[in-house]
């Protein structure tokens, strides 16, 4: 089996409860299933082990996301397939993430789901304390969220479950020649 091929990174981007952690763990099975290693970054997992220790100033998410596309950026080096599932709220950050991967190796994904949806879902129950005021900076409630100027993919899960928009990246790293 050969495990490595053109390295890519998948970053996925959007707010909490957008759907980034169900779509890329299900896009991770799909790469697997085709053969390819695939390493997982996701943001909740990342803060508990490589960024433990960091909070939500705005400093401290850009050093989160320095860290992430630092290793997005070695897997992709190596040949392997990266997805990094995480908030990521700021064009400019994202956009380090990029150049430190390589452009030509990066697909920025923007999982747009409305915020009415993610608070409706509210998965963690996390928008319900943002709202009390029980957490403070909280991304799309009291702290910005910038949309990506020039995504890859859109997806809204609206019209689409998770399996049907990992198989839209999926499409399109088929059509880059990453698969
Ligand atoms: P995030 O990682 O962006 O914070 P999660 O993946 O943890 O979001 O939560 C998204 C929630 O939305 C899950 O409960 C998931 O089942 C639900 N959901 C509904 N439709 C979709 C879809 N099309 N894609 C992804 N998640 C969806």
């Amino acid at each position: 089996m050969n495990a490595s091929g053109p390295g890519c990174c998948i970053w996925m981007t959007g707010l909490s409860g957008a759907g980034k952690s169900t779509i890329a763990s299900v896009l991770a099975a799909r790469l697997e299933r085709r053969g390819r290693t695939v390493t997982l970054l996701d943001g909740d997992i990342v803060r508990t082990h490589l960024s433990k220790g960091l909070g939500f100033s705005k400093e401290d998410r850009d050093t989160n996301i320095r860290r992430i596309g630092f290793v997005a950026s070695e897997v992709v080096r190596h040949g392997g397939a990266v997805i990094c599932a995480v908030v990521s709220p700021y064009e400019a950050t994202r956009n380090e993430a990029r150049q430190m991967v390589g452009g030509g190796s990066f697909v920025l994904v923007h999982v747009a789901t409305p915020i009415a949806v993610c608070e409706q879902r509210d998965v963690k129950g996390l928008y319900a304390k943002a709202r009390r005021g029980e957490i403070k900076g909280f991304t799309g409630v009291d702290d910005p969220y910038e949309p990506p100027v020039s995504p890859d993919v859109v997806l809204t899960t609206l019209d689409c479950d998770a399996e049907e928009c990992a198989a839209t990246i999926e499409r399109l790293l088929e059509a880059r020649g990453f698969l």
